[in-house]
């Protein structure tokens, strides 16, 4: 069986109920089976589904971004930062490279500053409300080579 590609809307809210991202409005989301274009907990149920359905889909913080891990919290001398200014919450890169991870500012001191390394949705249980659009459909050939679905919702070169 070839690898098929799925499109699909969503609203992700965390276990507070709090809204935190939505398609709705824009085009679907498509995405190329086995490509780990999205979360892997999500692929896989939405794998299971029939075109049109309207379902839940509850997604716990493993299968998401991962649990939040203490080793990727790290203090660093403030004279260290580039910035002159740093407030918790601020997000930058850990490195020149548009690959380097996502660091969050998590406290402040005088002498230091408290760098969070994880995915700020790490350690959260995810909730999609998902609705796979009408045509789930088998992927082309330069998509499989690509990794990722084309046209809307998709990738565009
Ligand atoms: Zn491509």
């Amino acid at each position: 069986m070839g690898a098929r590609v799925i499109s699909f809307h969503y609203t992700l809210t965390d276990p507070d109920g709090n809204q935190l991202d939505s398609s709705q409005g824009s085009d679907p989301l498509s995405f190329l089976e086995g490509g780990g274009q999205i979360i892997p907990g999500l692929e896989q149920a939405l794998g299971k589904l029939e075109s049109g359905t309207k379902t839940q889909v509850q997604v716990a913080a493993k299968d998401a971004y991962g649990e939040h891990n203490a080793e990727n919290v790290i203090e660093v001398p403030r004279d260290k930062l580039p910035a002159e200014e740093v407030k918790v919450g601020d997000q930058f890169r850990a490195g020149e490279d548009a690959r380097s991870p996502v660091v969050t500012v998590t406290a402040v001191s005088d002498q230091s500053v408290t760098l969070d390394g994880n995915h700020p949705l790490a350690g959260v249980d995810l909730t999609f409300d998902v609705e796979i659009t009408a045509e789930i459909r088998d992927a082309t050939d330069e998509e499989i080579s690509h990794g990722h679905a084309h046209g809307p919702g998709g990738h565009h070169h």
